[in-house]
């Protein structure tokens, strides 16, 4: 089971979304062990305030470095036999930006600290004292690291065995081989006059594999080049690449 513990000063908001769906089905199952931390209940002055203003000046409030400590302190002291001290990460704008990549290298964790920061950020001392991986969500400021961590929960929760009722990492997804997943099409086979391509109905699984990976790379050609340098392709899947975008290409 992977335990995920968030430090946050809004415990609900993450109790309401990680109950909800495959995640809380798969907690329920005693898959996962999601926890949300208030980092409120770690204030240690009567006001209950874990905020401050900056030194130096500048806009708005700075969460403090105690009552963050302590909450990290409490989830430590809440599990005696573990052997290696689990990698706290840091959501923040600054940090490395989250992929499947790192989704996999996550998912290899027995337990992950996520730190959720809100107004201005955190004390820099208790960054510099806890963490270890400092993650971002994309090159965009939100409000707080809620969601950002509740996105890293979601994407490595669902590459752990038995969260997912199918075996996808027999599957293709988006991201393997650093390419982008192919159109996929349901019921009924002509909708709004556009029709399902023949070949997905045809039953011959080799001509539909081939398909399927032929559309994968002018998807990714199409939509995410920049993930073509690293992708797995034969000569031929090179070649199609090349003149997709060639194809493409303003006349000059
Ligand atoms: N002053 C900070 C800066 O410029 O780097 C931004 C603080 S932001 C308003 C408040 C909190 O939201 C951060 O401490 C972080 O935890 C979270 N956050 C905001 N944008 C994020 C992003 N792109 N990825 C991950 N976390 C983010």
């Amino acid at each position: 089971m992977m335990k995920f513990h968030i430090m946050t000063l809004f415990p609900d908001m993450i109790r309401d979304v990680m109950g909800t769906s495959i995640i809380g089905r798969a907690s329920q199952k005693g898959l996962l062990h999601i926890e949300a931390w208030n980092i409120r209940d770690y204030a240690f002055n009567k006001h209950n305030s874990v905020d401050d203003y900056p030194y130096g000046g500048g806009a708005g409030m700075l969460m403090q470095a105690e009552p963050v400590y302590q909450t990290y302190r409490a989830i430590m002291d809440s599990y005696e036999e573990r052997e290696n001290a689990p990698r706290v990460v840091y959501l923040s704008p600054q940090g490395k930006m989250f992929n499947q990549r790192m989704a996999e290298e996550f998912s290899r964790e027995d337990e992950l600290i996520l730190l959720c920061g809100h107004y201005e950020g955190i004390d820099e001392r208790v960054l510099e004292e806890i963490v270890t991986d400092y993650v971002s969500a994309g090159d965009y400021v939100l409000t707080g690291g809620e969601l950002p961590a509740m996105m890293m929960v979601d994407a490595i929760a669902r590459l752990i065995p038995g969260v997912l009722h199918n075996d996808v990492s027999a599957e293709f997804e988006s991201f393997q081989d650093n390419l982008l997943e192919y159109p996929q099409y349901s019921r009924p086979e002509i909708w709004h006059g556009r029709q399902v391509p023949p070949i997905l109905l045809s039953g011959h699984h080799a001509n539909v594999e081939k398909w399927r990976r032929e559309q994968s790379v002018i998807r990714t050609a199409k939509f995410r080049p920049d993930l073509l340098p690293d992708a797995v392709l034969t000569l031929d899947e090179e070649r199609l690449a090349e003149a997709y975008l060639e194809a493409e290409e303003p006349e000059k």
